[in-house]
C-alpha cells in the first residue's frame, strides 16, 4: 500500500519522479500534531532517489526551457486553476499534517498557493524586462535565461505556500524542480504533484523526494547536477548546505530564521499596537517573520500590557480545524519539547512570565500556552534565540537611541514591525533598522511584487517580482555592435 486516505482523497506516500511514483528501500513515520494520530509511512528518500529526480529535472530541462515564458504560462495557470478548484482539499490536509488553521488555510493560504504560480507565470510573461540601452553606439541586450535544476528544500510552517513561493518562480523561469519537502509535512507536496501531471506540466518538470533532511537533503544539495538551491529553514542548517553547495559552487538562496522586534512608541495607537501585538502569536508562534520581542516605551509599557493581556485572553485554543480556533498545536513533539526547554530555563532562571508558561494541561498533546516573559534579563536566550513558538518577551526602553540599539541587537535581521501615530518619527525609527521587511502600523501585508528576505543572518538574496527570476535564471547580457551587418 502506497496510499493513504486522508481529507477524503488518497494521497500517495512514494517520491514523485519523471511523472511516476518511485519508492525507497526504507520509509519514515508521519503523525498528526492535532492529536498524534499515525497519518501515513513515507518514502524515505536516499541518494538513489535524488539521483534519479536531479537526471529527470535534467533531462526534462531542454524542452522545458525552450517552451518560453507563454507556453509555460498557460500550463502554470491551469495548474493555478486546480489549486484553486482544491483549495479546501488542500487546506484540509495541510491542516491534518502541520496542525495550522483550517481557517486560515483556506481563507488566505492555500489561495496564495495559486497565487504564487500565477503571479511568476504572468510576470515572467509580461513584467521581466529591461529596456535596451545603448553604449557607442552598442545596444545591450538583457534577458533571462533557464539555468537548470532548482533544488528546492522548504520547512514544515507553511509548508505549500513556501515551497510554491520557490517552485512559481523557478518553473515560470524555465528551470526544472526537484522538492525536497520538511520531512514532518510532506503530505500537500504529494498531492500538488498530482496536480502538475493534470495540468499537462511535462514529466521531469518537477519532482518531489520525501525524506530526512541529513539524507535526501544532503544528497540533493551536494548534487552536481544541480544549478540552483534555495532554501528556507534553520541558521544551523543553512551552514550545512552552504558547505555543500560550496563544492560545486552553486547559487544559493537562504530564508533564515528571525527575532524581530516589534516596537510599540510612546506616540504609538495603543489598541492598534495590541492588535498587532498579539498577532506574533499566529500560526502557534511558528513563523520566522513574527516580531518575538515587543519593545515598548516606557511611558506606555503598562497600558499596553493590560491591553495586549486583555487580547491574549480572548485567544481560543484547540483543535484547528475548529474555525473559532486562534491557536492550534505545535508541529511536532520535538519541536514542541525545544520550546518547552526554553520556557523552562527561563522559569528556572527566577524570569517574569505575565502569563502561560508551559504546556495547555487541558487539551494536552501539542498544545502549547501563549506566553510572554517580561524584561528578560539582557544576554538571556529568551531574547537572542529564534524559539518558534508562541512565546514572546517584552522589554521597555526610554530613548530612541536605546529603541534602534536594542531592535538591532540580535544576528538576525529579517523583518521588524513599529507602531507609532507619528509619521516623521516612525520614519527616523525605520531608517536606522536592520532587516529585510519592515511593517509601520501594521503586520503580514505581502506582495509579490516586493522584495522579500533576510540582512545579516536572516537569510541570503531576495525572492519577489525580478528578484526571484535574478535567481533562478541566468541573467544575460548580449551586446549587438553597430557594425559587421551585411544588410
Ligand atoms: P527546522 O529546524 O525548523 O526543522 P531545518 O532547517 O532543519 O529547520 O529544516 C528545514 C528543511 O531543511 C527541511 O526540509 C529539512 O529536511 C531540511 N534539512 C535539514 N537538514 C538538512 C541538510 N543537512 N541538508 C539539506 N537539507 C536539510
Amino acid at each position: 500500500m502506497h496510499t493513504i486516505d486522508v481529507a477524503g482523497v488518497s494521497i500517495d506516500t512514494r517520491h514523485f519522479v519523471n511523472g511516476q511514483r518511485l519508492t525507497s528501500p526504507a520509509t519514515y513515520t508521519n503523525t498528526s500534531p492535532i492529536d498524534g494520530t499515525f497519518l501515513g509511512e513515507i518514502a524515505r528518500g536516499d541518494a538513489d532517489a535524488v539521483n534519479a529526480a536531479v537526471t529527470a529535472a535534467r533531462a526534462a530541462f531542454p524542452a522545458w526551457s525552450k517552451l518560453g515564458p507563454k507556453k509555460r504560462g498557460e500550463l502554470l495557470n491551469k495548474l493555478a486553476d486546480l489549486v484553486e478548484a482544491n483549495v479546501e482539499t488542500l487546506g484540509n490536509i495541510e491542516t491534518l499534517d502541520n496542525g495550522a488553521l483550517l481557517r486560515s488555510h483556506l481563507r488566505g493560504v492555500m489561495p496564495r498557493v495559486a497565487m504564487n504560480i500565477r503571479f511568476f507565470a504572468d510576470y515572467a510573461i509580461n513584467d521581466l524586462h529591461h529596456d535596451a540601452f545603448e553604449t557607442r553606439g552598442h545596444t545591450n541586450n538583457i534577458t533571462w535565461d533557464p539555468s537548470g535544476v532548482a533544488a528546492l528544500i522548504t520547512p514544515w510552517n507553511a509548508p505549500l505556500m513556501l515551497a510554491t513561493w520557490k517552485i512559481g518562480p523557478a518553473l515560470a523561469a524555465g528551470d526544472t524542480v526537484v522538492l525536497k519537502p520538511a520531512e514532518w509535512t510532506p503530505l500537500t507536496a504529494s498531492y500538488f504533484a498530482d496536480l502538475t501531471k493534470q495540468a499537462g506540466i511535462p514529466d521531469g518538470v518537477f519532482n518531489v523526494v520525501f525524506g530526512y533532511g541529513t539524507e535526501a537533503g544532503a544528497a540533493l544539495t551536494a548534487h552536481t547536477g544541480v544549478s540552483r538551491i534555495s532554501f528556507t529553514g534553520s541558521v544551523p542548517t543553512a551552514k550545512i548546505i552552504a558547505h555543500a553547495a560550496a563544492d560545486n559552487l552553486t547559487p544559493v538562496s537562504f530564508e533564515l530564521g528571525g527575532k524581530s522586534p516589534c516596537i510599540v512608541m510612546a506616540d504609538a495607537d495603543l489598541d492598534l499596537a495590541a492588535e498587532i501585538a498579539v498577532e506574533q502569536y499566529d500560526n502557534a508562534g511558528q513563523v520566522c517573520l513574527s516580531g518575538t520581542r515587543i519593545l515598548v516605551h516606557e511611558s506606555v509599557a503598562d497600558a499596553f500590557a493590560e491591553k495586549f493581556r486583555d487580547k491574549v485572553a480572548a485567544l481560543k485554543q484547540g483543535d484547528p480545524r475548529d474555525p473559532d480556533t486562534d491557536i492550534g498545536p505545535q508541529v511536532h513533539q520535538a519541536h514542541f519539547d525545544r520550546i518547552k526547554g526554553f520556557v523552562d530555563r527561563a522559569t528556572a532562571d527566577g524570569q517574569d512570565i505575565l502569563w502561560g508558561g508551559g504546556p495547555n494541561t487541558e487539551l494536552g498533546g501539542l498544545y502549547f500556552q501563549p506566553t510572554l516573559v517580561k524584561n528578560p534579563a539582557p544576554g538571556s536566550e529568551i531574547v537572542s534565540a529564534e524559539i518558534f513558538g508562541p512565546v514572546l518577551c517584552m522589554q521597555t526602553f526610554t530613548t530612541d537611541n536605546e529603541v534602534i540599539a536594542m531592535a538591532n541587537g540580535t544576528e538576525f535581521g529579517l523583518a521588524a514591525v513599529v507602531v507609532s501615530g507619528d509619521r516623521d518619527h516612525a520614519k527616523r525609527i525605520t531608517d536606522e533598522l536592520v532587516a529585510g521587511t519592515i511593517w509601520v502600523n501594521c503586520f503580514f501585508v505581502r506582495d509579490l511584487r516586493a522584495p522579500f528576505g533576510g540582512s545579516k543572518k536572516s537569510g541570503i538574496g531576495r525572492d519577489g517580482g525580478t528578484w526571484s527570476f535574478d535567481f533562478y535564471a541566468d541573467v544575460k547580457n548580449t551586446v549587438v555592435s553597430p557594425n559587421g551587418w551585411k544588410d
